[in-house]
């Protein structure tokens, strides 16, 4: 784990990083208060700082400070070191957002059991960030296909649309559905019909773009939201998506499944703002009409006029 150590005194400094790296600590060393600022506030910055009270340019206190206050991600847990013992300086130094002091001349096993203590606490701040993440994913994405799932993927289209309204930008939107899917799961159960649903999901995204998007909107649904692409790109893209469900039948449970999909396009002229609910509409007409022609197709309507 990284420490930063910040103190103007050499002797000082030296001591603190023989036993800190002793302790196997990576140290980081800054000699003046702005220094262990700039580095406390940098992106990969270190989560542990041990921070002398007095220092040229900036006391330990008023760094603590900044950091509060600028420090949006991740806890840095800081330690003030000092000679002042005092219970009025202590006051004022946690009030200014330390976590913890030592009082200087520092007792090795006192700072290491306070050291201790700073990292549980970073070790629970990282635990709470990783379940916030996970719970994150959990609310945004779809469980079987790993896919944005409908809010999302609606949010986003809403997004989406506002921006290439203001940036007169085109954007795609592609409402895609499975072929005859409830065969498969009537013929073979929902365990293959769930496998294929993955597949089916995963290499619709290997079609995608790093920005573009790709949700399951319900069932055997997709939603895609492609910026910047209007009604020939999208129809370019939706042959490529056509071209590679068909390409190669799909693999569940030992067998193999010959998949088509059809889907629904529609794209935003560049010149006229749209609302998302229009081009879903729009996509949605299409799909039905790809489906009432015989399926395995790609059909385009331009937005309806609002
Ligand atoms: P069409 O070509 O007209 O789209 O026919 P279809 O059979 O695909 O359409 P329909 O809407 O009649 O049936 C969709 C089927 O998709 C019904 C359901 O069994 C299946 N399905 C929906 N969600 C899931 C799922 O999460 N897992 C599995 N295994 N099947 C699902
Ligand atoms: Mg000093
Ligand atoms: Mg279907």
């Amino acid at each position: 784990m990284k420490v930063l150590v910040a103190d103007d005194s050499l002797v000082m400094r030296r001591l603190l990083e023989s036993t800190l790296s002793g302790w196997g600590f990576d140290v980081i060393c800054a000699h003046d208060g702005c220094e262990a600022l700039r580095v406390l506030l940098e992106p990969e910055a270190p989560q542990l700082a041990i921070l002398d009270w007095m220092m040229p340019g900036m006391s330990g206190p008023d760094i603590c400070k900044e950091v509060r206050e600028r420090r949006t991600s991740g806890y840095t847990y800081i330690l003030l070191l000092t000679s002042r013992g005092l219970r009025e300086d202590i006051v004022e130094g946690m009030g200014a957002g330390a976590d913890d002091y030592v009082v200087k001349p520092f007792d090795k096993h006192e700072l290491d059991v306070r050291l201790r203590a700073g990292r549980r606490i970073i070790d629970l701040q990282q635990e709470l960030l990783r379940v916030q993440e996970a719970l994150r994913e959990q609310a945004t994405h779809d469980a079987l296909t790993g896919l944005w799932n409908r809010a999302s993927v609606l949010e986003t289209l809403e997004r989406e649309s506002v921006r290439a309204s203001r940036e007169r930008r085109p954007l795609g939107v592609a409402m895609i559905d499975i072929d005859h899917f409830k065969q498969v799961n009537d013929q073979h159960g929902h365990q293959a019909g769930d496998a294929i649903l993955k597949a089916f999901g995963a290499r619709l995204t290997e079609t995608m773009r790093p920005y573009d998007f790709l949700g399951r909107y319900g069932g055997e649904e997709f939603l895609a939201v492609v910026p910047g692409c209007d009604a020939a790109g999208l129809n370019s893209h939706a042959e490529r998506m056509r071209a590679v469900v068909e390409a190669q039948p799909f693999v569940a449970g030992g067998a193999e499944f010959r998949v088509t999909a059809s889907f629904g396009l529609s794209a935003k002229h560049p010149e006229e703002p749209i609302e998302s609910e229009r081009l879903l509409r729009a996509a949605d007409d299409a799909l039905y009409l790809a489906k009432r022609q015989g399926r395995n197709r790609a059909v385009y309507l331009p937005p309806q006029r609002g």
